[in-house]
């Protein structure tokens, strides 16, 4: 038995034999890729897998069965469409389909050849041959001019029955037997069956001639359809009358039905070799498998929803309760006029996954899309038909996929998307939230009206300041912050380590984390806000305790040789070794958790101008350049001496670690910077700032303080100057860093030259 492996064709409502050629059209994305792939690693071979109309993937496990074929013929089509030839080559048999990224790739061994008798192989094709000639002679048909003088039973069963008008479920029977002489007997039956079809249909048309005139040639037709229903009491499933028969049972508005009997109209008048044939199709079956009227029944137990919600993560208390009030008031007021629920922070904080507890907890499904990156509002909107390639936007294919039109459906990365020429993605997802108007929400392919009101929208960002200004004033903003060390063991221990050892069916406790090694993780081998990565290394641990328990039957300790499994640590903390004129330590905040910068000043003679080095953004070198403004139309109140600051020029570095920084919080570390650079006197590491300054010496509110306090504290620095606009979000976040480090509050940059170089002056 010789085995092979082919990418997987999925066959709907055609049939493809050994021996035949036959023409297709399609416009899947994933249809395209398996023929490339066919091109690329398989001689241009695929196997086919045919499905009966009403199959879905979960039945395939049934079909074993199927038709190895070569791709003769690829055409790309003007509108987007990919049009092959395919020739059938031999029937093989499934052992296991296997499915990656929506590509299925089969393994198979091909059908050996049936051990038949030559003198027995005559006697049946002749046999075959008479009834053959009886049908043709009836029908007067020269369609199976091409299987004359073929004696290989294998070969002439096959070109027989694709030429016969058979059922599609009938030639589906044929396609999977894979024994010639079967086949032969099941064709004799079948021949005979057509006979008597033909037969009565003549009578039939006797019958009929006789009670219309020529006039009425379209009621004649109908006529005869329904006198041989009534004959043979079966209906013929063609692909047409199945479609009829969906749109009948369809549960959608009156518009839509009437919309998918005009195109099935169309369909049916298109020539099957148009192109326009396979466009028209795609859009009926889009159009009838929208969920119109589907909803799943919602779950509103609120103990229940409190459980699951607080049983799925660690502390987060008043995002749950602000959850739980969105919730209820929601339920209450029928979903009217309730904002929608936006969860902003950093990546890994749990966003999604608490997104995804509600909607466990309300028993709805959920689908997630994210729009990071998105420039073109087609993609959320879609395409006109008219255009090449055109699909249905996010939404609505991410609505037809999950089934119902009331899932819990989240949006991530709403503060990535961009403007361009293509249009505004921002205004588009406007559109598809704005409760006053998306009960007729109406994507561009599919041109015509969805109510999308009864799905529950939550979005999610890393920054509240990025967010589509249009947006953000339409939505309930819920902030999740950064966690502390202790959160983060804490997660890892109650939630994640359960979760994996289940996953890697680990028993409880077999691998051994202690606390102190899950520390020297998250210190040494993950910057982050949230926990993702503290995950991932977790995984890496349990991969390789697996692979050396299998192959050297040894267990792995990863409290004691943590660095031979997960390599060198990646991050060391900031000792904080040096102390050095001009240079001030400063905080930032980027989507990966807080972190502590150093502001380095030199200047030589030159030209009284600034020069910014280590991947500065704009908004950063702009409040470089008002800190040094400041500073230049105060020299006096500072003693600075302006005749040498005119013939300098300040080079002014933050030690890039190839990470872009930007923000306007590093003002008031720059100024002081620049001073202790000038006045020649050192600043202790031990002290680090963050605040924007103005022309008038101001310090403004600054964001990310949770993530700037837990740097601070893990780079062993001992107070902070902060923004006074700062304070309250400050004492609420106490518990933090009591008895760890000291804050001042400052409102103006004076406060700050007091008590750090007013001293030194005296
Ligand atoms: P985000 O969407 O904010 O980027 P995720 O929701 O993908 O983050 O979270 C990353 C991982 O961390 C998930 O496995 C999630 O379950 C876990 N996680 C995050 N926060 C918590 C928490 N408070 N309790 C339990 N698990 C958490």
């Amino acid at each position: 038995m010789i085995k092979t492996n082919l990418p997987v064709l999925f066959i709907k409502n055609h049939e493809i034999f050994p021996y035949c050629e036959t023409k297709l059209e399609f416009s899947d994305t994933n249809i395209k890729k398996t023929i490339s792939l066919a091109e690329s690693y398989f001689d241009n071979c695929v196997f086919i897998v045919h499905q009966k109309s009403n199959d879905n993937l979960e039945n395939l496990k049934t079909i074993n069965v199927g038709i190895i074929a070569k791709i003769k013929l690829k055409i790309d089509m003007p509108n987007g469409n990919m049009r092959i030839n395919l020739k059938g080559l031999k029937r093989a048999i499934i052992h296991e389909i296997i499915e990656e990224d929506n590509l299925y790739e089969a393994s198979l061994s091909l059908v050996n050849k049936e051990e038949i008798d030559p003198i027995e192989e005559i006697a049946m094709s002749r046999t075959l041959y008479k009834s053959l000639d009886t049908y043709i002679k009836e029908t007067e048909t020269t369609l199976f001019d091409s299987a004359k003088d073929i004696r290989d039973i294998n070969k002439l069963t096959d070109i027989i029955v694709s030429l016969l008008p058979l059922n599609h479920n009938r030639k589906l029977k044929y396609l999977k037997e894979v024994s010639s002489v079967t086949r032969l007997k099941m064709l004799l039956d079948d021949l005979e069956y057509e006979l008597s079809i033909i037969g009565i249909e003549k009578e039939i048309d006797l019958k009929v001639n006789k009670k219309i005139d020529d006039s009425q040639r379209e009621f004649y037709l109908k006529e005869k359809l329904s006198v041989i229903k009534e004959e043979l009491h079966e209906n013929a499933l063609d692909e047409i009358t199945i479609l009829e028969n969906k749109i009948n049972n369809l549960s959608a508005p009156k518009g839509i039905k009437k919309r998918l009997e005009i195109e099935l109209n169309r369909f049916k008048s298109c020539n099957s070799n148009s192109p326009e044939v396979g466009i028209i199709r795609n859009y009926i079956d889009i159009l009838l498998n929208l969920p119109w009227n589907k909803s799943s029944e919602e779950n509103f137990d609120i103990n229940s929803i409190k459980e699951i919600l607080e049983n799925n993560h660690f502390g987060l208390q008043e995002t749950k309760t602000r959850i739980l009030e969105y919730i209820m008031v929601k339920h209450y007021t029928n979903q009217k006029n309730v904002p929608t629920l936006c969860l902003v922070g950093p990546p890994g904080v749990g966003k999604t996954s608490i997104a995804l507890s509600i909607a466990d907890a309300l028993n709805l499904k959920s689908v997630k899309i994210s729009v990071g990156g998105v420039n073109d509002e087609a993609e959320i909107i879609g395409h006109r038909r008219t255009y090449v390639g055109a699909a249905p936007g996010k939404i609505m294919s991410s609505i037809q996929k999950i089934g119902v039109n009331n899932p819990v459906f989240i949006i991530d990365e709403v503060d990535k998307m961009t403007k361009d020429i293509k249009g505004d993605p921002a205004s588009a997802l406007l559109e598809v939230l704005d409760k006053g108007q998306n009960n007729r929400f109406v994507d561009h392919f599919i041109d015509e009206e969805f109510d999308l009101s009864k799905v529950m929208f939550i979005l999610t960002a890393n920054y509240i300041d990025q967010i589509p200004k249009e947006l953000r004033d339409r939505m309930e903003i819920i902030e999740l912050g950064s966690y502390t060390e202790y959160e983060k063991i804490k997660i890892a221990r109650d939630y994640m380590i359960p979760q994996l050892e289940k996953e890697y069916l680990l028993e409880s406790g077999e691998v051994s984390l202690t606390n102190k090694t899950l520390t020297n993780i998250i210190r040494f081998y993950t910057k982050e806000s949230g926990v993702r990565e503290l995950e991932r290394v977790i995984r890496k641990i349990y991969r390789k305790y697996i692979c050396n328990k299998l192959e050297s039957k040894k267990k792995l300790d990863p409290n004691k040789n943590l660095e031979n499994i997960i390599g060198i640590p990646k991050y060391r903390v900031n000792n904080n070794t040096e102390n050095l004129k001009g240079v001030v330590t400063g905080l930032s905040y980027t989507p990966y958790g807080g972190d502590t910068l150093k502001i380095e000043v030199i200047s030589y003679p030159g030209e009284n101008n600034i020069k910014i080095t280590g991947l500065v953004g704009d908004v950063m070198e702009e409040s470089i350049n008002v800190a040094f403004g400041y500073l230049k139309g105060n020299y006096q109140e500072y003693n600075l001496d302006i005749d040498f600051i005119n013939s300098q020029t300040f080079q002014i570095h933050i030690p890039s670690n190839a990470v872009k920084k930007d923000g306007p919080s590093a003002g008031i570390t720059v100024a002081t910077s620049i001073l202790s650079y000038l006045k020649n006197q050192v600043i202790s590491n031990t002290i680090s700032m963050s605040g924007e300054i103005t022309l008038t010496g101001n310090i403004l509110k600054i964001g990310g303080v949770k993530e700037k306090i837990i740097a601070a504290i893990d780079n062993n620095i001992e107070l902070i100057y902060m923004p006074k606009a700062n304070m309250e979000e400050v004492l609420e976040l106490e518990y933090l860093y009591k008895n760890k480090l000291k804050i001042k509050y400052v409102s103006n940059y004076q406060e700050i030259y007091e008590e750090l170089f007013r001293e030194n002056e005296k």
